[in-house]
Formats: C-alpha cells, sequence, structure tokens
C-alpha cells in the first residue's frame, strides 16, 4: 500500500478478509465526519464561485512530478450537429424544460488559471481559484472549432445540460458555463482526490480487495439510479471517469456523453473495454448499457484489468469477446461468488434479460447478495466512512492528479479573434475576459 497514504482504512487493505466487517465498520462510523460533509452539500448555493465567502485555507502545491498511466480515451460517431437537433424539434431546452437549475454567469477574469488537472480530446481542465471567493474549482476549457470538427456539438450541448439538470452528491456539480471567441468553458467543483483509475493504478496489487471495490460499486450504482431516474443516460463509466472527493467518496465527471433518453439511443459511444455488446453491433440500445459498464468497472476494480482486456489494443477481438459474453471470462480466485454472479448478471448479452433492466428495474441490483453488507440509506447520505481517504493539505491541493506539461496555453484563453462556431453552442453565454 506504499502510494495509498493517509486512508483511515488503510491496514483494511492488509488485514480484514471479510467484507461485512468492513461494512459494518463503515456503517458504524457516523458521527462529525458525516455532519460536516452533509453541511457541505446543503450549503453548496453559497459556495458559488462568485458568493460573497470568504475562504481561509491555503493552497498547497506538490512540485514533483507524479507518473504518468495511460488512460483509455473515449470515442464516438455521433453525426448530428445541435442545431441540426434543434430543427428536429427535440432541442435540449424541450427535452430539459423544468428541470434546469438557475445558473450564475461567470467570466474568465474572475478566476486564476492554476495547473492542468486532465486533458481531454478538445482542451483541458484547470485548477482555479476564484478572485471573489478565493476559493478553488475547476474548469473545463474546450476549443470549439475541435469539437465541430469532430462532429460533437450535440455531445457538448448535452454535456452542459446534463450536468445543469442532475443534483447528487456522487455527481459532478456544475456551477455556470460560458464562450469566448475560441473556447468554452465549463465551471465545476474542483474535486481533489483523483481519479479511482489513478488510485487502482497506485495501490501495490493494481486492484481492489472486495469490499472496497464494493464500496465503489455502491456509490456508482446509486448515482445511475439516480440518472436513469432522471431520463439519463451517461455513456461512459470507467474508472478515469470517477473522482474522489475529500471525503473519499466519488463523483462522476465528464457527462460528454449523457444523454436524455426515455426510449432507445443508436449512438455509438463509449470506451471500447466498457462498451455493451450491443453498443458493439451498432444495435439500438437503451439505460442498460450503464449497468452492463458497473459489471466491467466491478471486475476492473477486483483484478486490476477490465474483463476483455487485449495487451495489444485489437477491438476486433475485443468486440467478439464482448458480443460472446462473460461466460468465457476467465476468473481470477479473488473474485467471490457473490462478485462473480453480480458481474455475470449486469454483463449479460442479452439486455432484456440484464439485470437493472428487468421488472424489478435497479432493485435487483441492490438487493443482489454482493451489496448484502450495504446499508443504502446511509450510503446514499454518505454517512459510510470510505475506504480510502485522499492526503489533501488545505483546499487546491492537487498532489492527487498527475502533471501535464501546461504549455502556457492558458495564455491563449479569451484573445479576441473571429469566432465561427459561437451560434453553434447557445446556452454558452458570451463573456469575454
Ligand atoms: P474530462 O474531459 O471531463 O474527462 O476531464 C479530464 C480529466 O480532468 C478527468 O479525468 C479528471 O482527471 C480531471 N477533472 C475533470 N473534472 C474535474 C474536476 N471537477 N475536479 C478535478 N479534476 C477534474
Amino acid at each position: 500500500m506504499r502510494l495509498l497514504k493517509g486512508t483511515v482504512f488503510c491496514s483494511f487493505f492488509f488485514t480484514s478478509h471479510h467484507p461485512s466487517n468492513m461494512f459494518r465498520t463503515m456503517t458504524d462510523k457516523i458521527g462529525s465526519h458525516f455532519q460536516v460533509h452533509q453541511k457541505d452539500y446543503l450549503s453548496h448555493l453559497s459556495d458559488s464561485p462568485i458568493s460573497p465567502s470568504i475562504a481561509s485555507t491555503q493552497s498547497s502545491y506538490v512540485t514533483s512530478i507524479l507518473p504518468h498511466y495511460d488512460h483509455r480515451g473515449s470515442f464516438s460517431t455521433a453525426r448530428t450537429s445541435f442545431s441540426e437537433l434543434s430543427k428536429r424539434g427535440d432541442s435540449l431546452d424541450c427535452i430539459l424544460e423544468g428541470r434546469e437549475r438557475s445558473r450564475a454567469s461567470y467570466r474568465l477574469d474572475d478566476f486564476i488559471i492554476n495547473r492542468t488537472l486532465g486533458t481531454g480530446s478538445f482542451g483541458r481542465v484547470h485548477l482555479v481559484r476564484s478572485k471573489h471567493n478565493l476559493r478553488f474549482y475547476a474548469i473545463k476549457v474546450l476549443n470549439k472549432q475541435r469539437i465541430v470538427r469532430s462532429k460533437q456539438v450535440e455531445h457538448t450541448n448535452n454535456e452542459q445540460a446534463m450536468l445543469f439538470s442532475v443534483k447528487h452528491p456522487f455527481i459532478i456539480n456544475l456551477w455556470g458555463t460560458f464562450q469566448d471567441h475560441t473556447n468554452l468553458y465549463m465551471v465545476m467543483d474542483f474535486v481533489p482526490g483523483g481519479e479511482l483509475f489513478t488510485l487502482i493504478r497506485r495501490s501495490n496489487v493494481n486492484k481492489f480487495p472486495d469490499p472496497v471495490a464494493k464500496f465503489y460499486a455502491a456509490e456508482v450504482a446509486l448515482a445511475l439510479n439516480h440518472l436513469h431516474s432522471q431520463d439519463i443516460i451517461y455513456r461512459d463509466l470507467k474508472p478515469e471517469n470517477i473522482l474522489l472527493n475529500a471525503d473519499g467518496h466519488i463523483k462522476i465527471a465528464d457527462f460528454g456523453f449523457a444523454k436524455s433518453c426515455t426510449s432507445v439511443a443508436y449512438t455509438l459511444c463509449g470506451t471500447p473495454d466498457y462498451l455493451a455488446p450491443e453498443l458493439c453491433q451498432q444495435l439500438r440500445y437503451n439505460k442498460s448499457v450503464d449497468w452492463y459498464a458497473l459489471g466491467v468497472l466491478a471486475f476492473e476494480m477486483l483484478t486490476g484489468l477490465p474483463p476483455y482486456h487485449q495487451p495489444d489494443a485489437n477491438p476486433v477481438v475485443l468486440y467478439e469477446k464482448i458480443i460472446a459474453g462473460p461466460t468465457n471470462i476467465r476468473w481470477p480466485s479473488v473474485i467471490t461468488d457473490n462478485a462473480k454472479d453480480i458481474i455475470m448478471k449486469l454483463m449479460e448479452v442479452d439486455p432484456s434479460k440484464r439485470f437493472g433492466n428487468m421488472r424489478n428495474g435497479s432493485g435487483d441490483v441492490f438487493s443482489h447478495p454482493w451489496f448484502r453488507e450495504v446499508d443504502w440509506e446511509k450510503l446514499a447520505m454518505r454517512e459510510i466512512t470510505a475506504p480510502y481517504q485522499p492526503t489533501i493539505e488545505g483546499e487546491g491541493d492537487a498532489r492527487a492528479f498527475d502533471r501535464y506539461p501546461e504549455d502556457n496555453v492558458a495564455a491563449s484563453y479569451g484573445l479576441p479573434g473571429p469566432d465561427p462556431y459561437g451560434y453553434e453552442f447557445p446556452e454558452f453565454t458570451y463573456a469575454h475576459r
């Protein structure tokens, strides 16, 4: 456990062989810890980047370059732009009518831009500090030209619309969005504990013990259930997109492929290792692709690799295996019978027989014996202490994130110039420096 510092459950990683013990311990740990975080959650609105409250904590930066691990890219074959979608009469505004929260307006000059936290296909995510309340936030910067050229206009507009419509303790909070000539900007809470992906890779065995995997899987299940109850498919579940908050609880980020969907969808998108069989076959699909991905996630957390991992990244072989189904998986002995059973049921090839998508809906997932020890109500209230507490020394400490070359990109933000694509992103208000 060399790299898992400062964790309450550090000893557990070595000593406990009884999932039930851990969950009992976890469920017993109610007290000041919980009260602080619940207060945090309820006082959400007063934490706005432009609210007058003043934070007193100082940032502390780690200057060392952390080892870089490869993240798996997401992809999409979407070909519909937002303007085309609007013409069809099912614009995002219609879809989300009555569900959106009020949003504040921001501009680049409200923030001091700090280091890069992560990169994506269209830009990067920066740690920033509000000049108004001195608190830290994350801003995702997306280059408009790259989005348009990659035909990802609809997905980008979806991302902001979905995030605005969702409010859940295990899902990232979006404060506001704006655009200038070149870029789109999304102002989010800074989630300081880093990616679950990094945590798995930094554990000394590259995998989690059963109760730890179960804890994260259970929180993800609650978040997915909430999204589905709002008719949102997430479509890109993977450890890279699960961040850990300061208290060790999850925050699902990157809603680039999230979509409002009451029935079925067709667009092929996601991350190859996590694609459900119907997606690989380009068939229509529904929310159950997220439950399938939860099965893959559970397997990856328990073993360190997704079930059909191809060392040579050969997509044809990968898709053949996905379509053939989980009966062909080689199960390492660390996977308990209950874990194997729920993974098999989540990774069921036939969506009509897949856990989460049958008559009992998500009830089948929540009542599965693998989750027997989980007190879902307490978990949803974050009353169960997380298995790993990130080491964070003050607000703005981003040591949990890998370092990326900065290349002085922030200097180019907000510069004047031609703006041929602004009309494609009508929900991003204009706010020049
Ligand atoms: P995304 O393009 O949304 O997948 O973000 C790329 C990476 O930036 C993520 O994998 C995280 O490592 C990091 N990141 C994104 N959003 C946040 C956030 N709100 N707080 C901290 N890090 C973030």
